[in-house]
């Protein structure tokens, strides 16, 4: 077996702490990643403490992932020992039904093992990123280009593609109107890639004294969502809403601002959905959706995009230790943009 050392939550109610474990031994198609560092997504927050009811203890958040390639198996082909590696919320999937042979392995009908806190194909359970190591089969890797700094990259990995995915089902471009809800990890991503793909971004935030930041990450505009006549200024003319809230909060004044055929797409998922106005969504013909990670291939597409184009997230970098303190900060929306895991703070014992 590979030994492991990490941070993990032992129950739901309790703070990560100092944890070792084992993962399997590297496979023919496997790599060993020895991480370097690990972004801190909300899901970790909602999961370590069982928000959403699915938790499996104990357990090691992270599935921001970026790390050295230090072992590969005798059929690997697409990384060499020393490449820089990033894993996003899965490890795999089962690779035979209609959504993985499409590529959308996020949305695999059978078997997706996620990254952590789930069953791996042969039962064992997934730990996550909050760690020293990681084996993952090379199909489910990423590569990392030298041109993006490997801290400031390992959010794209979820906050990233997150945001990219649904930009790129919409057909996100020129002479677009695009909304973004809640200015944290997913938000500031939504923002920056909508403004790269030519879009105008307005930022809808809670949080007033981000609104200097939001124009600097290139909002259009930016609307304090309390403002209830700012809001109204925008009524039917969105063409795309992309909703990060962690939190439960009124999808529907939301939902108005959208124009004929507007989508409002959830991607923050927080535990209580809010009550909908169906008379909001059929008398102009919106939709509301929801859109997951991306798959294999299109979170490649996005990691070169952002590589060509000089992008990557806003980080705060943090030492393990601080990993608690990290979840309540960003509880009350205090994080500029997204925490990042320096994983050479990790005790070598
Ligand atoms: P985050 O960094 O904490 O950002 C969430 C933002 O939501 C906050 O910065 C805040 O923005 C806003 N917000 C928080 N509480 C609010 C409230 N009560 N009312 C209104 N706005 C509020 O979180 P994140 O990592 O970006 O994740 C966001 C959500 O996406 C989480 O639920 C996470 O689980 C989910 N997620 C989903 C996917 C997916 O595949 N669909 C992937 C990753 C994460 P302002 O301060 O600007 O108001
Ligand atoms: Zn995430
Ligand atoms: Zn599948």
């Amino acid at each position: 077996m590979t030994k492991s050392r990490g941070y993990a939550a032992l129950q739901a109610n309790q703070p990560l702490q100092p944890f070792s474990f084992e993962r399997r031994n590297p496979g023919p198609n496997d790599l060993l990643i020895e991480i370097q560092y690990c972004g801190v997504c909300h899901s970790d927050l909602h999961m370590a403490r069982n928000e959403w009811g699915v938790g499996v203890y104990p357990m090691v958040p992270g599935h921001e992932i970026v790390g050295r390639v230090t072992q590969v198996g005798s059929s690997v082909r697409k990384f060499k020992v020393g490449d820089v590696a990033g894993v996003g919320c899965f490890l795999d999937s089962c690779r035979t039904c209609e959504n993985c042979r499409a590529g959308e392995e996020q949305y695999c009908n059978r078997q997706l093992v996620l990254t952590y806190a789930s069953a791996d194909k042969d039962g064992r359970i997934t730990y996550g990123g909050y760690s020293n190591n990681l084996v993952v089969d090379e199909n489910y890797a990423l590569r990392i280009s030298p041109k993006l700094d490997p801290a400031a990259a390992a959010p794209l990995l979820c906050a990233g593609i997150t945001t990219y995915s649904p930009l790129k089902h919409w057909k996100i471009g020129k002479g677009h109107k695009v909304g973004v809800i809640g200015l944290g990890g997913l938000g500031h991503m939504a923002l920056k890639l909508g403004c790269s793909f030519g879009a105008r971004v307005v930022q809808f935030t809670t949080s007033l004294n981000k609104k200097a930041d939001a124009l600097k990450l290139g909002a259009d505009e930016v609307v304090l969502s309390t403002d209830a006549d700012a809001m109204q200024a925008h009524a039917n003319s969105f063409d795309l809403i992309i909703d990060t809230v962690s939190a439960p909060h009124d999808f529907n004044t939301y939902i108005s601002l959208l124009k004929l055929n507007g989508t409002l797409v959830l991607v923050g998922l927080p535990d209580k959905i809010s009550e909908l106005q169906p008379f909001n969504l059929v008398l102009k013909r919106r939709s509301l959706a929801g859109s997951a990670i991306g798959g294999i291939r299109e979170t490649q597409e996005m990691l070169d995009y952002c590589a060509e184009h000089g992008i990557a997230s806003d980080i705060e970098l943090i030492p393990i230790q601080k990993i608690n303190e990290a979840y309540e900060r960003m509880l009350k929306s205090d994080v500029k943009y997204r925490f990042v895991i320096d994983l050479a703070s990790l005790p070598k014992e």
